[in-house]
């Protein structure tokens, strides 16, 4: 049985230092806003290329907190309006609505399955305030174009950098490349810890400080409360766990670079279509994304060959029913990917042999 993702093998690849730091932390009698958060907040603002990291609770957390920030200071007001893809994970638009914003569902492009940046301009109102970009299956979803529409029209550009840890545009970072970005450290993602995680990263120090304080409590100093925040930080066993594998992460997604570059070399057949990857580092492949008209069939024949797979995502958020009030929207791209999409497996710790096994099922599908 070839796994959609091992967890249990990903871990212990660097078992004996994770259960080191495990170690170190039961043993400190400090469990939050430590130091290891101090280091890890440090070390992956290094590592993004970002002035300020803010270790948060989870992905969702961190977007929310910048959305939040945002509005406590004054450059988004409620009902404001919010542009993302309409293809993304829910996450990205519970954030939006969480604050009492209006997300505007844009489409994506079929082809790389990122926003399609030449409808961004035709949505636009005078309530039309930020703009999130989700860089998503790990591909980077920042252009040149999107830069300049948000100069020109003072939108804010926060990036959802959940599934694109290390990729590259340019040179530089995803979550370096707007004015916030908001990361996630599930599990499951390229860098991932052994819980909940998640982190804000920004050049702006006054969101930051902002970020910091919601959440934790809406409080800069013990028993005063300037916001009404939340609890929402990343405790220091997730930290140090963080803190063992950043190190790794590079190496990580060149093997999962390698993966990818054999499913698009050798994977041939008439009914499916790969992923388009214009720059080798713009793809860190969290997900490998393929189509295929017959989807579940095809989903079905690679269980039968002992191959799990996933769909990224089954119903597209307009299709929800936390939001009935988009069930009449026609976003037929997003639907058609929904519709299509399938997730190979794909990790850094996949044996040649599974990789052989993968490309010779899908090949095998007729
Ligand atoms: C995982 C994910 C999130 C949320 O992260 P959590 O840590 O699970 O809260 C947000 N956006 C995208 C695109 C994601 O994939």
């Amino acid at each position: 049985m070839v796994k959609y993702l091992d967890l249990q093998r990903i871990t212990a690849k660097y078992a004996d230092e994770i259960h080191q730091a495990l170690a170190r932390v039961a043993d400190s009698g400090w469990y939050l806003q430590g130091e290891e958060n101090k280091n890890f907040e440090q070390h992956y603002a290094d590592y993004i290329g970002s002035r300020y990291c803010i270790g948060v609770a989870n992905g969702l957390d961190a977007l929310i907190w910048i959305l939040r920030a945002y509005m406590e200071l004054g450059y988004l007001r409620p009902g404001d309006e919010v542009l993302v893809p309409a293809n993304t994970y829910i996450a990205s638009i519970l954030a939006i609505t969480e604050n009492g914003l209006k997300p505007v569902l844009i489409e994506p492009r079929l082809s790389n399955y990122q926003i399609d940046e030449d409808l961004i301009e035709q949505h636009l109102t005078e309530r039309s305030k930020a703009l999130m970009i989700v860089h998503l299956y790990g591909q980077c979803a920042y252009s040149d174009k999107i830069r300049a529409l948000c100069e020109r029209y003072g939108l804010k550009l926060i990036e959802d950098n959940a599934q694109a840890h290390g990729c590259l545009y340019a040179g530089r970072k995803t979550g370096s490349l707007g004015d916030a970005a908001g990361h996630s450290f599930y599990p499951g993602k390229n860098l991932g810890a052994l819980g909940d995680g998640g982190a804000v990263t920004t050049n702006d120090k006054e969101l930051a400080k902002v970020v910091r304080t919601l959440a934790n409590y809406g409080s800069e100093k013990k028993y005063l409360f300037r916001y009404t925040g939340r609890n929402s930080r990343l405790d220091e066993i997730q930290a140090a766990v963080l803190n063992v594998k950043l190190p790794y992460l590079d190496q990580d997604i060149e093997l999962r670079k390698q993966v990818a570059a054999r499913y698009l070399l050798e994977i041939r057949h008439p009914g499916i279509q790969l992923p388009l990857v214009t720059d080798r580092g713009q793809h860190v492949y969290h997900i490998f994304p393929i189509r295929c008209s017959r989807r579940d069939a095809l989903q079905a024949f690679l269980e039968s060959r002992g191959i799990q797979t996933l769909i990224h995502y089954p119903i597209p958020p307009h299709k929800q029913a936390c939001y009935k009030e988009w069930h009449n929207l026609s976003l037929p791209i997003t639907e058609q990917i929904h519709r299509e999409e399938l997730s190979l497996p794909l990790s850094p710790v996949m044996t040649r042999e599974e990789i052989d096994q993968v490309i010779a099922a899908v090949n095998a599908f007729d």
